[in-house]
């Protein structure tokens, strides 16, 4: 039945009636606020490229998460940035490690709030790599940790000794109050690591989230000042997926299932909301996406200018990702957007 009998316009008349026929709606339940915690006290320091957006020190952090469950997001996101970086992420998996003192701080304050603990060795490696550099030169064969090469020189990220590191973190993160570990490094065999170092200590009930389909992306620029986690040499299109491959993303998250991942991710999510899309046709673990730093700057910046309406902008850019498919939205909105809905 099409025109004059059949007309569109009829559910458009009145807000009321199109929020009657609404397909897609957003919830504070589905968010995940990111926290980016440091070294200090009252510490409250603006990222630049993420206005709006802090390195807290972890009386910030409690305050901050108090806040956000305070406006009806179940969950916050850490990352860490320590006092120290070596060559072997000491940061990452110390038991007195900056993100295991803000969980335990924030466990014990906002208890029913849902800590995710992102696992990356890159923030706490001097040299902002996701796992173990080696020279790849014949001089360093069999060194399992070397020392990073200079700018330009041959190099390896080591991935099988990395493993071993990233099930250290997340026991060590599960034992401070991390109630989800969300592994992002796209190392080969994560999951499965880490589901078994989980085990193994006893922690059998802990879920594990995984970035299943990460893409080396130029919108991770912003996060890495939050998180002063950027590459000293080279870049990470060794490890993080070719942005051209969504078939290799279908492979990516069905091994992540294979290994006994809980949840998938894919990151970022408004340049791949088409891999969102095919990854919810295929799987039916609960999907997130990652609403990227680059996502978030780009719309304030814009916004700043005068040149789009922000609000508005921002609840299109979120219904979009729930709208392709994915039911937890990773965002530097989550808050706002919580008090909009
Ligand atoms: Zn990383």
């Amino acid at each position: 039945m099409g025109f004059p009998t059949t007309r569109l316009r009829r559910l458009r008349q009145t807000e009321q009636l199109r929020s009657l026929v609404r397909e897609t709606r957003l919830t504070p339940e589905a968010f995940v606020y990111p926290l980016f915690v440091c070294p200090g006290e009252g510490v409250r320091k603006e990222v630049r490229s993420m206005p709006g957006v802090f390195n807290l020190s972890v009386d910030e952090a409690v305050k901050e998460a108090q806040e956000t469950y305070s406006l009806g997001v179940p969950a916050v996101i850490l990352f860490g940035l320590p006092e120290k970086k070596d060559e072997v992420a000491t940061g990452a998996w110390a038991d007195d490690g900056i993100v295991q003192q803000a969980a335990q701080a924030i466990k014990r304050e906002v208890p029913r709030l849902t800590m995710i603990g992102d696992v990356c060795l890159c923030e706490y490696m001097s040299h902002g790599h996701c796992g173990i550099v080696r020279a790849a030169g014949p001089q360093s064969l069999g060194a399992a940790v070397a020392t990073p090469p200079g700018v330009g020189a041959e190099y390896e990220i080591v991935n099988d000794a990395t493993l071993k590191l990233l099930a250290r973190t997340s026991v060590s993160l599960a034992r401070a109050g991390v109630d989800i570990i969300a592994p992002s490094d796209m190392m080969d065999g994560r999951v499965a690591a880490i589901r078994k170092g989980l085990d193994a200590a006893g922690l059998i009930n802990t879920p594990i989230l995984s970035y299943a389909a990460k893409f080396a992306s130029g919108f991770y620029g912003p996060f890495r000042e939050a998180a002063d986690s950027a590459p000293q040499f080279g870049d990470r299109r060794s490890y993080q997926m070719d942005g051209a491959n969504l078939r290799e993303a279908m492979r990516e998250i069905a091994l992540d299932v294979e290994e006994g991942a809980d949840m998938i991710m894919v990151k970022p999510a408004m340049p791949y909301l088409d891999v969102i899309a095919e990854a919810r046709q295929r799987f039916d673990l609960p999907l997130a996406a990652y609403q990227v730093s680059g996502e978030y700057a780009m719309i304030e910046a814009a916004a700043h200018n005068g040149w789009i309406d922000r609000e508005r902008v921002m609840m299109e850019s979120l219904v979009s990702i729930r709208r392709a498919g994915a039911s937890v939205i990773l965002t530097y909105y989550a808050k706002e957007a919580a008090r909009l809905v």
